[in-house]
């Protein structure tokens, strides 16, 4: 009897646990995808993009082993229940997913599984350690980051690097659907044309040796420079789980073992990767993160409504040149860097004073890393309203953080091309230029490029007011 392999976000055949267990029963596998509701919200545009690159990449993988990836749609329990009577396979091997509802899910489909005599079994594949596992002294969460990243790699286990089976025994006469038939590119408009990506598991390989040959060096400092590739932009591969997240820390920390960087860079990278467990391990005790502020009163925010406000943001014309170019590259990329995206979102909470969930929202739709502990964790750290958050008062000034973390203008320049001939001294706030300076650089505010929206100094005065209202500090 077969036993069926269910991949969700673990599309990869290397250091996959329910793949090696499933190959160590000997015997027949059926590997399957299953298109499903997302149980925790609907799975974002730029996202759905990346799935159907990955999962046509995995066949592939699937294919050079002797096996091939069954493709199923609509509710997971009927469609694997249905698999099992076509088959007759006895068991369901898969990788968690640790969002709450996704493992409400997952446990009601084991349920109703069980009570038809069939093995299911869950491992973890997409995280260093099971959220829920790390506890402090008093058997409570960890609700700061340092403390929890020192428990977490004192307790947690890596476990030991493997490749899968060479040969994977998959029954022929199973039907697939067709991914083209999903049609999983945006529709209406199809902004993803000029996504530059690999996803799939050679791609993420690519991306982590790439990385560790030129970016881990500097890691540290090199990180905070948006126009400088010093980041591993791993995160989509992490998320769809093309890698595991320990390969990632322990290649690194073999580049340092092996004297190729500096061993305190290897571990900023493990430091980084460790968020992405924090995120899911504060989703995981706080539940209703995702739609409450994690510090109640932060709820109480006297939030703006301001259509065209959120219109400048998303398009990238809010006249601050760094905000426009991080909006401008989400767009185009699917991807943001970082420091870009701290001063995008506070810009938003901040400056706009618009809830925090707007972005959120508009981030998961465009993101090809989206993530929603990851996404939310990192919304209420700049909106403050976070645990062990960025305090609400400390507003980031956009046109400081340009001039500090994109001196040369690089980044501004390449995603915000009308202000390519403006000397870095304005750069990064044109409005300031005398006339002669724009007229110079061919530049007409307010046609060319947009007044900015809002001034940063009144700007910054209301948000210290509103936080006033809701904690009386300011
Ligand atoms: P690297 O610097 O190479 O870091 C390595 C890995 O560590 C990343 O791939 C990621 O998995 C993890 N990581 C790094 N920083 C963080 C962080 N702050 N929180 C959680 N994990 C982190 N990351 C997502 O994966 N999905 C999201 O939906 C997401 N939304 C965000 C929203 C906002 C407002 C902000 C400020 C950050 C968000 N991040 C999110 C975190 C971070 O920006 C990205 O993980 C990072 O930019 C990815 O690029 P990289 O892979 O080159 O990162």
């Amino acid at each position: 009897k077969p036993v069926i392999l269910w991949f969700r976000r673990d599309l990869r055949l290397h250091d996959n646990p329910a793949l090696n267990h499933a190959a160590e029963t000997g015997r027949p596998i059926l590997p399957v995808f299953i298109l499903d509701r997302n149980p925790d919200r609907q799975t974002g545009a730029a996202s759905l993009w990346w799935l159907d690159k990955s999962l046509r990449a995995l066949d592939a993988s699937l294919q050079t082993r002797g096996s091939r990836l069954i493709l199923r749609s609509g509710d997971s329990l009927s469609q694997l229940q249905k698999l099992i009577q076509e088959t007759n396979a006895d068991a369901v091997f898969m990788n968690r997913l640790f969002e709450p509802q996704a493992f409400e899910r997952d446990a009601e489909i084991a349920h109703a599984l069980k009570a038809d005599a069939v093995d299911c079994r869950g491992f973890n594949g997409s995280l260093l350690c099971r959220p829920g596992a790390v506890l402090n002294g008093t058997g409570g969460p960890y609700k700061v980051f340092t403390p929890f990243l020192k428990a977490l790699l004192a307790q947690a286990e890596p476990p030991a690097h493997t490749t899968g089976p060479r040969e994977i025994d998959t029954p022929t006469a199973v039907e697939s659907e067709s991914i083209d038939d999903w049609k999983l590119h945006p529709t209406g408009p199809d902004w993803s044309k000029g996504f530059d990506w690999t996803p799939g598991e050679d791609g993420g390989s690519a991306a982590l040796s790439d990385f560790l040959a030129h970016g881990l060096k500097a890691y540290s400092v090199g990180r905070d420079h948006p126009d400088r590739p010093a980041t591993s932009r791993l995160s989509p591969h992490l998320h769809w789980g093309e890698i595991s997240p320990w390969r990632a820390v322990e290649r690194a920390r073999d580049a340092a073992a092996a004297g190729k960087v500096p061993a305190a860079e290897a571990e900023k990278f493990v430091a980084e990767i460790g968020w992405r467990d924090f995120s899911a391990h504060l989703l995981h005790h706080f539940p209703t993160m995702p739609e409450r502020a994690f510090r109640p009163e932060y709820d109480a925010m006297p939030w703006r409504d301001d259509p065209k406000g959120l219109e400048a943001w998303k398009r990238g014309r809010t006249g601050y040149p760094l905000v426009d170019a991080g909006m401008r590259q989400l767009w185009a990329t699917g991807w943001m860097h970082n420091r870009v995206r701290m001063v995008v979102a506070s810009f938003l909470v901040k400056h706009l004073l618009i809830d925090w969930r707007e972005g959120e929202a508009w981030f998961w739709d465009t993101l090809v890393d989206a993530d929603l502990a990851s996404n939310v964790q990192n919304w209420q750290w700049v909106a403050g309203s976070g645990a062990d958050a960025a305090p609400y008062f400390r507003i980031f000034n956009p046109i400081a953080q340009g001039e500090k973390f994109d001196a040369k203008g690089g980044y501004v320049r390449r995603w915000v091309p009308e202000l390519r001939a403006l000397s870095d001294r304005w750069l990064q706030a044109p409005w300031t230029a005398p006339a002669e300076v724009l007229r110079d650089a061919g530049l007409r505010l307010g046609k060319d490029y947009p007044h900015p929206i809002l001034d940063h100094g009144q700007a910054r005065a209301r948000a210290l007011d509103a936080l006033k209202t809701v904690s009386g500090r300011g």
